[in-house]
């Protein structure tokens, strides 16, 4: 509406005039509003406070002319168009007042030309603001792009294709290469080369124009203060201020290639193997260090390898697998086969990365070859061992000695003596005292070198302990208080005496170590039953009934760092010559062999339970039958004893024949058979001797079994590495370990004979 409304201020200072103007435009039909000024001063303020489309001026006012109020519109940079409406105006006039920008000038006698003008002149104006919006606009675009460029964060220039000439640069060029903006368009892209670069530019430079992105590559460039850089360079020609001429992206990955490079000698130069496997086994990546632990040529001989080739068994690398489906870190120790066969051992450790190519998971793998180690530890223990053992011999041999000289002196005091019983009686006891303990000796040694022969029989463990507890006093000095807590419904447990009082002993002796300034002592003992598998850390035992040996002591305690390593062979915490770090290892063995468990409860500076299970005897009748006090030992059959020891031999001979019996000697198995197969006499009980020269033991016995199947054997022996035969052993014969006692032989000579008679 308001463009249909032609909005006229008129500057008239006579009424007459003014209204004729009015009506004639009014005339020609026009819709027109007018406010008339009749001064300077209503002309400014109608100015003010309306809007116009065009001003009629009048040229001679009083006081102020046409002129002045066109002059006065255009400084107040209005761009309503002006028209002066004069009675007279000279050409001069008229040439000043069309220099001051008059749209038009209309005589007030020729006033019918007014419509017209008004007309014109609005138009011509509508179409000069049009213009110039859309002109703007242009040049705002201009301003955008233009923008993009200059405000562009990536270095870029434009040069000229044919001479190289710098024509514009950006602001982020400016920052990152040090020159100023002037500097580089006086300078040619080969400004910024090194010297020695700028021949290779030359001659891979391409003259020809082409509108396609283009990655040129790395370049080595140079900043304004000499700083070099590695620059990765896009380029594309373009029309530039009508010139051919090629804007290029300078992305500086001086940082980034050097952190590469950096990663990649890492990989390169490590001492471990590194390699990044899919899966199914494919390779994707292996490092030098890993060619050369598997003796391989190179890394491309590997990667065409599947991983799986690497590993002596391989089930490991599926178990490998299973274990990195979690995330995290899988570290573990394997075999591993060279290219020529031959076994590594390794340590891997290994995780699932998490970048991953759609269902096919990626490991990264770092393998240390541990070879070497593991030789020099397993050289290292068997030194320490040696050590240990040397250390043991020193000890046992001071005690034999002492043994020695007990038994020497008193048979040499017996030999004087002969004429006085009592003192015969007394000497001869001191003797076999000291026999007995030369014979404890040994069986430690045995326990330690695993090859002593077990008597796992149905046992009371009590009646141990409480025999046990007199000695203690003297093992572990006065300043620790002793405590038993023995349950007299104690269950009966399988197993070796000599074991369980072993088992007492070290975890008593390491107790005393743990109190040095004194303390309390404890052993109990209970039944347990477990319901369902109890787990304590790695430990765990199963459901079932079972007796419980408990040693505990108020020293100083363990912390979970010991604790872990106690049942190590070899693991001590003592100075040297105090510990040989074998007590605990041998009370785990002993453990494990009878089938039992063993669990610590400890902390630093609260002392230390250790809970021995054992299991249940099944059978709990045949240990409850107290042995009988008084044997028959006498007895009046043939017994021949192959033994090759000569004093053995000599003291069996002499005691069995002054029980009554019949005795036959050989020295070996040949003999033994040649005895027997000429039926001198005819035998009712072998006894022999396990590990002899030639035919051993276990072989006369298959042989004379061959003649006479019924044959009651007594086997002998120190020591057995090899299991005796089942076959051997049956119904008819028994095993009696040495060193026994006379009696004691007795004894089993009389039950096997009673037996054979019984059977018979
Ligand atoms: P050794 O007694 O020769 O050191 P052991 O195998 O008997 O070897 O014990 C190994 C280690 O276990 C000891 O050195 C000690 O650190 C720790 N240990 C064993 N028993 C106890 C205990 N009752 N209290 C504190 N520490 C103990
Ligand atoms: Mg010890």
């Amino acid at each position: 509406m308001e463009s249909n409304i032609i909005r006229i201020l008129h500057l008239e200072d006579k009424a007459s005039d003014a209204r004729l103007v009015q009506r004639t435009l009014e005339r020609e039909g026009m819709a027109i509003t007018v406010t008339v000024a009749r001064s300077e001063q209503e002309f400014k303020q109608a100015f003010e406070q309306g809007e116009y489309d065009i001003i009629l001026g009048d040229y001679r006012l009083p006081g102020w002319n046409g002129i002045d109020a066109l002059r006065w519109s255009r400084s107040m940079h209005l761009d309503v168009p002006f028209i002066l409406v004069t009675a007279t105006l000279g050409d001069e006039q008229a040439a000043v007042c069309i220099k001051e920008g008059a749209a038009d000038y209309v005589l007030k006698d020729r006033l019918e030309r007014l419509p017209v003008a008004i007309k014109n002149a609005v138009e011509e104006n509508r179409l000069r603001v049009e213009r110039d919006a859309a002109q703007k606009k242009l040049r705002d675009a201009a301003q955008q792009y233009r923008l993009l460029f200059e405000a562009n964060p990536t270095p870029m220039w434009v040069a000229r294709i044919d001479d190289k000439s710098i024509l514009a640069v950006n602001d982020a060029i400016v920052e990152h290469y040090g020159y100023t903006q002037e500097e580089f368009l006086r300078m040619s892209i080969l400004d910024v080369l090194p010297p020695e670069d700028v021949p290779v530019l030359l001659a891979r430079y391409e003259n020809q124009f082409e509108p396609q992105v283009r990655h040129v590559g790395i370049r080595r460039h140079r900043k304004k203060n000499g700083t070099p850089m590695l620059v990765d360079v896009t380029i594309r020609d373009i029309i530039f201020q009508d010139i051919e001429a090629r804007i290029a992206l300078l992305r500086d990955v001086t940082a980034q290639l050097h952190a590469e490079e950096q990663h990649r000698s890492i990989i390169h130069g490590a001492p471990f193997g590194i390699y990044r496997v899919k899966a199914d086994g494919t390779l994707l990546l292996a490092n030098p260090a890993l060619v050369t632990m598997l003796g391989y040529e190179s890394e491309e001989e590997i990667l065409k390898l599947n991983s799986a080739d690497f590993y002596e068994n391989p089930d490991d690398r599926q178990k490998l697998l299973n274990l990195a489906q979690v995330p995290g870190v899988v570290s573990h120790e394997m075999e591993w086969k060279r290219k020529d066969h031959a076994t590594l051992q390794v340590r891997m450790v290994g995780r699932r990365l998490k970048i991953e190519n759609g269902d096919d998971a990626t490991y990264e793998v770092f393998v240390e070859d541990i070879t070497e180690r593991r030789s020099l530890e397993a050289q290292f223990l068997q030194a320490q061992k040696m050590e240990a053992v040397g250390q043991l011999a020193g000890g046992i041999a001071h005690d034999f000695n002492n043994l020695l000289m007990v038994i020497r002196g008193n048979a040499q005091i017996l030999k004087e003596l002969r004429n006085d019983p009592a003192k015969v009686d007394h000497h001869s006891l001191q003797i076999v005292k000291a026999a007995d303990k030369a014979a404890s000796v040994a069986r430690q040694l045995l326990v330690f070198s695993r090859k002593q022969t077990l008597t796992r029989e149905p046992m009371d463990l009590n009646a141990t302990i409480a025999d046990l507890w007199k000695m203690l006093p003297r093992l572990l000095g006065e300043d620790i208080e002793m405590h038993t807590d023995l349950d007299p419904e104690l269950g009966v447990v399988c197993a070796d005496q000599g074991q369980m009082e072993q088992i007492v002993m070290n975890l008593a002796v390491n107790a005393r170590d743990a109190m040095p300034k004194g303390g309390k002592l404890t052993i109990e003992t209970a039944n347990v039953h477990f319901e369902t598998t109890a787990i304590w850390g790695a430990g765990q035992i199963r459901p079932g009934e079972y007796v419980v040996l408990a040693v505990k002591d108020t020293g100083s305690g363990m912390s979970p760092e010991t604790q872990a390593r106690i049942f190590e062979p070899f693991f001590t915490t003592k100075e040297r010559g105090k510990g040989t770090g074998l007590g605990l290892a041998t009370v785990y063995g002993i453990v494990k062999q009878s089938n039992g468990f063993i669990r610590v409860d400890s902390e630093a500076g609260r002392g230390t339970t250790f809970f021995i299970y054992l299991p249940l005897a099944k059978d709990a009748a045949i240990a409850s039958a107290a042995p009988a006090q008084e044997v028959a030992t006498a007895g009046s059959e043939t017994i021949l004893v192959v033994e090759d020891d000569e004093m053995l031999r000599e003291l069996m001979t002499e005691y069995l024949s002054s029980k009554g019996y019949k005795v036959m000697l050989a020295t070996s198995g040949i003999e033994a058979l040649a005895v027997f197969k000429s039926g001198i006499a005819s035998i009712d009980l072998l006894m022999t001797d396990v590990v002899l020269p030639g035919m051993g033991g276990q072989e006369l016995a298959a042989a004379l079994r061959e003649l006479e199947p019924e044959m009651q054997i007594i086997f002998v022996s120190g020591y057995t590495d090899r299991e005796l035969d089942d076959t051997i052993l049956g119904e008819h014969s028994r095993f009696l370990h040495k060193p026994f006692s006379l009696n004691n032989l007795a004894q089993h000579v009389r039950e096997v004979l009673d037996r054979k008679a019984k059977t018979a």
